[in-house]
């Protein structure tokens, strides 16, 4: 006997799918376990269920009481885990699961937004035409951000995340290589880079190919830098 599917759906969005000792996410990979045993009168309702991992699931079954191993998941402390878990989920409205580390990737989610705030950098190269020049500093955040990833602690240890400020790394690399590699600085105006068209590059061609191309790699960085900081908003609710 399992549990009725109204049961069975109840528990599952109360655990948000869930792990209810380990709180890794299953997806499908969930199981539900009867606390008490159907074998001892154990009944399929929703207070006698604990959804749980395939390996804490396992764990909990193989407890042998004829070679006891190790200190065996009492039905009350199974409750307790669960309970709490529910409580959890409950007060994240759904979207904060792992909240152990949410103050952690908040932290770092900030530091994001300080280094590369969507007014500096990111809105210089939002709008900037890679025909004209510009004035280098406006690259300055791009590069302290990228000195900052160097940092071990500067990552999210959600993987959705993490993932994408990744790829916002990557982004952002790429273009600051470009703009090293191809950008120099214009006579008479300190500080300030172009694409030059008659110094290096003899043919009109390149040049547009090349403004084309920092237009597309600045979409690029523009496109994860709004990614991340959607996710992350929604992710860790900062404002
Ligand atoms: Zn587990």
């Amino acid at each position: 006997m399992s549990f009725p599917p109204q049961v069975a759906e109840q528990v599952l969005v109360d655990c948000a799918r869930h792990c209810c000792i380990c709180h890794k996410f299953c997806g499908v990979k969930i199981e539900l376990h009867h606390i008490t045993p159907v074998s001892e009168g154990g009944e399929n309702t929703y207070d006698n269920c604990i959804p749980l991992c395939l390996d804490c699931h396992a764990e909990v079954l193989s407890y042998n009481p004829k070679h006891p191993k190790g200190r065996k998941y009492t039905n009350s402390e199974l409750r307790r885990h669960r309970d709490r878990w529910y409580e959890k989920v409950k007060k994240s409205h759904g979207t904060i699961i792992n909240s152990d580390y949410t103050e952690l990737d908040r932290e770092v989610f900030l530091q994001i937004r300080e280094i590369l705030p969507s007014t500096g950098s990111i809105q210089f190269i939002r709008s900037h035409p890679w025909g004209a020049a510009f004035p280098l500093e406006k690259m300055n955040q791009l590069y302290r951000f990228l000195d900052r990833c160097a940092r071990p602690e500067f990552e999210f240890i959600d993987a959705d995340l993490e993932g994408i400020r990744a790829s916002l790394e990557e982004a952002i690399e790429i273009f600051c290589a470009t703009i090293g590699v191809y950008t120099f600085p214009v006579y008479n105006r300190l500080g300030w880079n172009n694409v030059p068209i008659d110094r290096g590059f003899p043919q009109a061609q390149q040049h547009d190919k090349i403004t084309s191309e920092l237009t597309d790699l600045s979409d690029a960085v523009c496109a994860k830098y709004d990614e991340s900081i959607r996710l992350g908003r929604r992710k860790l609710i900062v404002y």
